[in-house]
């Protein structure tokens, strides 16, 4: 049986979809277009509800992905715990050696990524900015090209 509405997954970061199956393409959240005559729809159904509700089962059932939904909260909450207890702390340098020696327990290396997740929850200096202050104040050593670990 088909409907209007179908649950595809996007061939280009196999993110599971609600699609208007009349519609010719779609955006997929990862920003590239869909061609919806090209993909061929897991589920098919004239209720949106019950498309909803396939594609949060079929999201569920995405454990190969690149998309570990989990997983990034886990870390997302540990750089907000690192970002918490880093705004406590008033002295520049303490503050930025605390950051650095949290990151390379949680990440061994850590990236200049890393310091923007912070600066995203914590504020304050730019990412670039406490890295170049982390270098000239000796607090980190850099491992390998943009890797770095606390000294
Ligand atoms: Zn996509």
């Amino acid at each position: 049986m088909s409907g209007r509405y179908g649950v595809i997954v996007c061939p280009f970061c196999a993110t599971p979809l609600g699609a208007d199956l009349r519609k010719r393409t779609m955006t997929c959240v990862c920003g590239k277009t869909i061609d919806l005559l090209k993909v061929k729809p897991k589920f098919e159904s004239s209720s949106p509800v019950e498309v909803a509700k396939a594609v949060a089962m079929a999201k569920s059932q995405v454990k190969d992905s690149k998309m570990d939904l989990p997983a990034m909260k886990q870390t997302r909450s540990r750089f907000g715990k690192i970002a918490e207890k880093a705004r406590d702390i008033k002295d520049p340098h303490e503050r930025l050696s605390f950051i650095a020696a949290e990151l390379t327990r949680l990440k061994k290396d850590f990236t200049i990524d890393d310091l923007e997740r912070v600066h995203d929850i914590l504020g304050k200096e730019s990412a670039s900015d406490m890295l170049v202050a982390m270098r000239e104040n000796g607090i980190i050593w850099e491992r390998e090209k943009g890797k770095f670990r606390v000294v």
